[in-house]
């Protein structure tokens, strides 16, 4: 079933011009205060619609809701029973999928192309959690302890789990928070980003519409240091999974002290991609790029850091900013759009801040390098795919953070070199590595410092396999079979029978 509406060009339709309201135990509500705040579309600075603005006195309300709901019907619902509440969700994702795409390319502005290009992993993702909804195991253990005594774990869920997410994929984010929760029969208050907070309503009307029942899926939409640092620190919830930057995770660790709640931490990276001078040049350089352009650099596991063994070093520079310069930046809308506007007016000058700090440390800039201006681009907030080539280690590009579309290009002669230079950073979440000799292809990918490692390929994801990081990318994974463990409790369950 595919919608039948022309989003490019007629209205949206849950953009109706009037304001949104939040999900609090199954009502659509405003914020308490009555506040609102606006959400705009990236490409064209117009606004799309008015937000409440969630605070405690919301979180508060929300989570009693989960608390309630966690604690209803829903404890008691089997297994079997939210697997297919699940498919039932699954089944509305599929059928709404251009819908959703489009609130994400309206409001983060990625490209239509790439927000609809994940709909095969997202309804799959859905579908694989409901099939682990039913493969819920403890164990049991034969103990040395004298008499008869049945030693068993039993798996139960966490409780009431607190989900804040980043604006860089919102769709992405909602589905990769809300299935672990119906999976493992816990409850959700979802904050979403300030910058892109309509998709995960939307989401929630369909989450009601498959008859997930009031209070196990809320969403507060608000800020960060309002909705957000509430929830985080509130006594009532059991875990946060936050996805996001490093320094709001540092946070999200301090306010979550007071309860000693659970944590998983999708932090951001500083991936390297590595090319080795054997490797396939034609598509490893290619894909080094797209590495680092894909959704503008907006993307926790952009491989920026591209150490390129020396042999092919120019080679690899030159065809790089060859595609850089050839993806069409252009409003999200355009199904011609390759890159999309960076988020917002201050994501834009925190990456020209970077850019223009590899200039004074003495980058070499390949290509890019400034904000697009012109009739096509002047209204949003458009960046150039930027290369640098000659960087080194010590420079802030190769260090920090950009989360916008500049690679850092370095050149390397060995081995042992490269892994040592791609393990100096205090992130770990992605790396990349092109080469054709296999037991190379082993050994490194052992010894790289990540939570992922793609081999002839980057940036792979399927339901079936985890994803997170190391160091201070974040502690935790998503998707895979071993993450329905990050929202369970082991019970130690002790029956002497003699
Ligand atoms: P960015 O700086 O790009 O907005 P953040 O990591 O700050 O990235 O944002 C990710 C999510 O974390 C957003 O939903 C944001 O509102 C939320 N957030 C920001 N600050 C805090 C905080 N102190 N406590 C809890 N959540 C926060
Ligand atoms: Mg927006």
């Amino acid at each position: 079933m595919t919608e039948e509406i022309d989003f490019a060009n007629a209205r949206h339709p849950f953009l109706d011009g009037r304001p949104k309201r939040m999900l609090i135990g199954g009502r659509w509500e405003a914020a308490a205060s009555g506040k609102t705040f606006e959400t705009r579309n990236p490409a064209t600075g117009g606004l799309l619609a008015l937000v409440p603005e969630g605070e405690a006195e919301d979180v508060d309300r929300a989570v009693a809701a989960a608390r309630a709901a966690f604690e209803g019907p829903w404890r008691r619902m089997k297994p079997d029973e939210r697997q297919a509440l699940m498919h039932k969700l699954a089944d509305l994702i599929d059928a709404h999928y251009d819908e959703l795409a489009w609130l994400d390319t309206l409001d983060m502005g990625s490209p239509i192309r790439h927000t609809r290009g994940s709909r095969r992993h997202l309804v799959g993702l859905m579908r694989y959690f409901a099939g682990q909804a039913t493969a819920i195991y403890g164990q049991t253990a034969d103990t040395s302890l004298n008499g008869n005594m049945f030693a068993a774990t039993l798996k139960e869920p966490v409780g009431v789990v607190g989900s804040i997410i980043p604006w860089n994929g919102p769709l992405w984010a909602t589905v990769f928070k809300v299935a672990p929760v119906l999976a493992t029969g816990c409850t959700l208050v979802l904050k979403p980003a300030e910058d892109a907070p309509l998709t995960p309503l939307r989401f929630a009307e369909l989450a009601l519409a498959a008859g997930v029942p009031p209070g196990v899926i809320n969403v507060v939409t608000g800020f960060g240091r309002g909705a957000g640092a509430a929830l985080a620190a509130h006594p009532g919830v059991d875990k946060i999974s936050f996805t996001g930057s490093v320094g709001t995770g540092q946070e999200i660790v301090r306010a979550s002290a007071g309860n000693l709640k659970r944590l998983s931490l999708e932090l951001g990276g500083k991936s390297p991609h590595i090319v080795f001078d054997d490797a396939d040049i034609a598509r490893a350089a290619p894909a080094a790029a797209i590495g680092v352009f894909a959704n503008a650099g907006q993307i926790c596991s952009a491989g920026t850091r591209v150490f390129v063994q020396r042999g092919v070093y120019d080679e690899v520079v030159e065809t790089m900013a060859k595609v850089g310069a050839g993806l069409r930046v252009g409003a999200g809308t355009d199904p011609a759009s390759d890159i999309g506007p960076l988020v917002s007016p201050r994501q834009l000058e925190r990456v020209l801040g970077y850019v223009g700090s590899a200039r004074d440390e003495g980058a070499r800039l390949v290509s890019g390098g400034e904000r697009l201006g012109g009739p096509a681009h002047a209204a949003g907030h458009f960046m150039a795919p930027t290369v640098f080539a000659d960087v080194r280690d010590p420079m802030r590009i190769a260090r920090e953070e950009i989360f916008g579309p500049v690679a850092s290009v370095m050149p390397f002669d060995d081995l042992d070199e490269v892994v040592r230079r791609a393990n100096d950073s205090p992130f770990g979440l992605g790396a990349g590595v092109w080469t054709r000799d296999v037991g190379r292809a082993h050994s490194i990918a052992k010894r790289l410092q990540a939570g992922s490692v793609w081999v002839n390929c980057y940036n792979q994801m399927d339901p079936s396999m985890p994803f997170g990081g190391v160091k201070m990318s974040g502690y935790g994974r998503e998707s895979g079979a071993q993450q329905l463990d990050e929202y369970l409790n082991v019970k130690g369950l002790w029956i002497q029978h003699d």
